[in-house]
C-alpha cells in the first residue's frame, strides 16, 4: 500500500469549493459526555486549518462510538464539534441530521471558510454497509472529497470509500503522514529493525508476523500471544492464554524466523499468577518453569532486560501490542518498561495505535516517540501490506495533461 500515484490535499485547489472531510473524531467520552482524549480531533486540525485557510466551505463527517439504533443523544458529535470550535478559535456549526434537511440547508448556506459539522454518520447503517445511494447523497453536498480519517482507513465505508465513487477524492496531511512514515519504515528502514508484537491472541496478528518476518532483523513477541510459541516450544504454559490449534502455524513461523536469519526473542520469564484479577498473587518464574496452576501475565524482569536491550541497538523499532495485562498495575511493568526503553532509545519509534498508544501517552512518553499511530487497526493492516479501502479509493494523480479543474495544475 502506497501514497504514490494518489492525489493528497495539497493537490486540489479549494477556493469557494465545498469539501466533504472525513475525520476520526471517535474520541472517548466520559459518562456525563465529556471529552477524555482530543488527539483524535487535534490530529485532524492540520487539515481542517489548511481547508479553511484556502477559502474551502468545510464539510466534516465522523463517526462517534457504535450507533445501532439510528440517532442517540449520547452518540452526538456535539462534544467533539464543540471542542473543534475551541481548538480552532472559531465557530463550528452541527447540523442536527447527516443527510438530511438540515445538513443540507447548513451546507448550502455555508461561506467561504466556515466549518459545518454533520451529525454521527454511523446514525445510518447505510454507512457501514458502504451503500452506494447513501454514499450519493453525502456526495451530493460537496464537490471535493477528503479523507483524513486514518482510524477507519481499513473499512470500506460509505463515507471512508463509497464518496470516492461520486467527488474526486484526497487524502489530508494526517493520513499522508501517517503513510509517509511507516511506509518508510517499511520499504526502506534503518537497520537493526526490530518489532514488538505484544497483545491478546497469535491468531490475529499471524499476517503481520508473517509480513515483518520478510523485512526486520528482530522480532520480539511479548503478552498472551508469546505463550502459544513458547508452547510450541515444549514448555508447560499452564493456564496461561494459549491456542492449541495454532501449535503448528508457530513452529512454521519460528521456523521461517530461523531461515530468513530473523532473531526471535520470545519471553525468558514471566510474572504470573494463579487468577486473572488486578490484585491476584504475582510472582515471576522462567518460561521453562511455568506451574500448572498459573497463567503468565506480564514479561518478567529477565525478558526485560532482553527486550531493552534489543531495542536499545536499534535504528527502527515498531511496537503493536502490549507484553502484559497492563489494565492491571500489577502486571503492568511489562508493557511500561518497553515504552521506557523505546522513549530512551535514538531509533525511530513507530507505535501502533490501541493499547500501546495508550500505554505511551499515559507514562508521558509520547513526545519522546517518532510516531503515534492514531488507527490501532489501520496501522496493523497496514504491516500487514493489505490495501486499505480510505486510501485505495483516492483519485490517481493524472499522467500527462490534466483538465480536471479540481487540481491546483488546472488553476
Ligand atoms: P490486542 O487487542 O490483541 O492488542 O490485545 C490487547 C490485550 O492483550 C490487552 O487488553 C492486554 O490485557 C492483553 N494481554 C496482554 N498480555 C496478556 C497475557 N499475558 N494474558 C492475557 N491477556 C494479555
Amino acid at each position: 500500500m502506497s501514497m504514490k500515484n494518489k492525489m493528497t490535499i495539497s493537490d486540489i485547489y479549494f477556493a469557494g469549493r465545498r469539501v466533504i472531510a472525513r475525520v476520526d473524531f471517535n474520541v472517548p467520552l466520559d459518562k456525563d459526555g465529556n471529552i477524555t482524549d482530543d488527539n483524535r480531533i487535534v490530529g485532524a486540525l492540520p487539515t481542517i486549518r489548511y481547508l479553511v485557510e484556502n477559502d474551502a466551505k468545510v464539510i466534516l463527517v465522523s463517526h462517534l462510538g457504535r450507533p445501532k439504533n439510528g440517532p442517540e443523544a449520547k452518540f452526538s458529535m456535539k462534544p467533539a464539534a464543540e471542542r473543534l470550535a475551541q481548538l480552532l478559535g472559531r465557530p463550528v456549526m452541527l447540523a442536527a441530521d447527516v443527510i438530511g434537511p438540515d445538513a443540507k440547508a447548513k451546507a448550502a448556506a455555508l461561506k467561504n471558510g466556515e466549518i459545518l459539522m454533520l451529525e454521527n454518520v454511523r446514525f445510518h447503517k447505510e454507512e457501514e454497509k458502504n451503500d452506494p445511494a447513501f454514499a450519493k447523497e453525502l456526495a451530493s453536498m460537496a464537490e471535493l472529497f477528503v479523507n483524513d480519517a486514518f482510524g477507519t482507513a481499513h473499512r470500506a465505508h460509505a463515507s471512508t470509500a463509497g464518496l470516492a465513487d461520486y467527488l474526486p477524492a484526497v487524502c489530508g496531511f494526517l493520513i499522508k503522514k501517517e503513510l509517509d512514515i511507516m511506509g518508510k519504515a517499511l520499504d526502506n528502514p534503518e537497520r537493526p529493525f526490530v518489532a514488538i508484537l505484544g497483545g491478546a491472541k497469535v491468531s490475529d496478528k499471524i499476517s503481520v508476523i508473517e509480513s515483518l518476518l520478510d523485512k526486520v532483523d528482530t522480532l520480539i513477541i511479548g503478552g498472551g500471544m508469546a505463550y502459544t510459541f513458547l508452547k510450541a516450544q515444549g514448555h508447560n504454559v499452564g493456564k496461561s492464554l494459549c491456542e492449541l490449534d495454532r501449535l503448528e502455524l508457530a513452529n512454521e513461523l519460528l521456523a521461517k524466523a530461523a531461515a530468513k536469519n530473523v532473531k526471535f526473542l520470545l519471553p525468558l520469564d514471566n510474572v504470573v499468577a494463579k487468577e486473572f484479577k488486578a490484585d491476584a498473587e504475582a510472582f515471576a518464574v522462567d518460561s521453562t518453569e511455568i506451574p500448572d496452576d498459573c497463567m503468565g501475565l506480564d514479561i518478567g524482569p529477565k525478558t526485560i532486560e532482553l527486550f531493552s536491550a534489543a531495542i536499545k541497538e536499534a535504528k527502527t523499532v515498531i511496537w503493536n501490542g502490549p507484553p502484559g495485562v497492563f489494565e492491571f498495575e500489577k502486571f503492568a511493568n511489562g508493557t511500561r518498561k518497553i515504552a521506557e526503553a523505546l522513549a530512551n532509545s535514538g531509533a525511530i519509534s513507530i507505535v501502533g495505535g490501541g493499547d500501546s498508544a495508550a500505554a505511551v501517552e499515559q507514562l508521558g512518553f509520547a513526545d519522546k516517540i517518532t510516531h503515534i499511530s492514531t488507527g490501532g487497526g489501520a496501522s496493523l493492516e497496514f504491516l500487514e501490506g493489505k490495501d486499505l479501502p480510505g486510501i485505495s479509493c483516492l483519485t490517481e494523480i493524472p499522467s500527462g495533461s490534466c483538465d480536471c479543474s479540481s487540481c491546483s495544475g488546472c488553476h
